[in-house]
């Protein structure tokens, strides 16, 4: 694009976010054609601060389970999913999930529990169901955000249930929110591509407006990085921020970089996202998801030092973790949860932000002005 045509764009946004006002495709696209990356940065920033949204950076003590990675869907970008026979195929009993959970909060105190899992057809809903009960039941304070909507809608065909009935039952035992996973691009030229063993993204939608007007937050995620185009990726967004006008209930959007490693992209010599497409995605979501009040940059997947950076391109969170670690520590060491914690604190100091940490639903546990 040429420079004058570039500044007049980046202008008319500007004046757009400075009124108020939405912005539309078409501005999410030149947004992303751009490469005057600073000055997209200055913006979602400004959006941000325009919108009433703070400086706090917020990050949260999780730990992350997977139940079973037996899955019958086999979405080429994936790399975890296994068929029952393969040797590294498992799926864990209610009792084993459960009191490896309660050993590691004895050790690390998370406060939230994130668990996605393949989907597999040799498990009912009662599986489910019992699993989430017994969660609950033995860490009762820790939010409970489990199965993604592809999965929900995995329990309907293995019940018969409804959409709503499932998401009551497992509500009613302690389901807290939704991960964003399983939405990938909602293009349907993209998904018969990567994903097309995958239910039709109207599925996807079907399942958060449900669980939103029976009051169960949500997240939203974008994967992107891989055959899907600008085009695609604004209409995506838009049609993210289409649903949170009508039910309200996503919490935060975390755009999710692709990583080729061990799946068929990979053989075809596919790399990894750079880093200033990293820093576009983070900033065009600010930009676009108006209606949005969360917008994370995922350090896990990102590297510290992205996500710093990213903090100045509109994201206002960077997810946090509870490392996997040992459960008897010499004697007075800090823990890695501890030492991961100090870490985060120090880069979001550093960026001239005040770190907070949240629990899931965004309420402020400890802060460090
Ligand atoms: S549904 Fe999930 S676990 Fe199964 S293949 Fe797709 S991404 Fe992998």
């Amino acid at each position: 694009m040429a420079v004058a045509a570039r500044e007049s764009t980046l202008a008319s946004v500007r004046e757009k976010i400075e009124a108020g006002e939405r912005l539309d495709f078409e501005d999410g696209l030149t947004l992303l054609e751009t490469d005057d990356l600073l000055a997209l940065g200055e913006l979602a920033d400004l959006a941000r601060r325009v919108r009433g949204v703070g400086d706090e950076v917020y990050f949260v003590q999780n730990l992350y389970l997977n139940q079973t990675n037996v899955c019958r869907v086999k979405c080429k970008f994936c790399a975890f999913a296994a068929t029952r026979k393969q040797p590294h195929a498992y799926t864990l009993s209610t009792e084993e999930l459960v009191e490896d959970a309660v050993r590691r909060h004895e050790a690390t105190g998370f406060t939230e529990i994130h668990m996605v899992n393949g989907e597999s057809p040799h498990v009912d809903f009662a599986f489910y169901l019992d699993t989430v009960r017994a969660l609950h039941e033995a860490l009762p304070a820790v939010h409970l955000k489990l199965y993604t909507a592809s999965e929900i809608h995995h329990m309907t065909t293995l019940s018969g249930l409804t959409h709503e009935q499932v998401l009551r039952e497992l509500k009613a035992v302690g389901l807290g929110s939704l991960p964003g996973g399983g939405a990938e691009v909602f293009a349907e030229r993209v998904r018969r591509l990567v994903a097309p063993g995958k239910e039709h993204p109207d599925v996807w939608f079907h399942v958060h407006d449900t669980a939103h007007r029976l009051g169960i937050p949500t997240h939203c995620t974008l994967l992107y990085g891989h055959v899907e185009t600008y085009e695609e990726r604004v209409d995506h967004l838009l049609r993210l921020r289409e649903q949170q006008d009508k039910t309200g209930g996503f919490i935060a959007f975390v755009p999710l970089a692709f990583h080729p490693e061990n799946t068929v992209f990979e053989r075809r010599g596919w790399r990894h996202t750079t880093g200033a497409d990293d820093l576009k995605m983070i900033a065009v979501s600010r930009l676009l998801l108006d209606n949005v009040p969360n917008i994370k940059a995922y350090w896990i997947m990102m590297g510290l030092p992205m996500a710093q950076l990213a903090l100045h391109f509109g994201a206002n969170d960077v997810q946090g973790t509870v490392v996997r670690e040992e459960i008897f520590h010499a004697a007075g060491a800090r823990t890695e949860t501890e030492q991961k914690v100090e870490e985060l604190v120090r880069f979001v100091r550093e960026a001239g932000r005040i770190p907070v940490q949240r629990d899931t639903l965004y309420n402020e546990l400890r802060r460090w002005d």
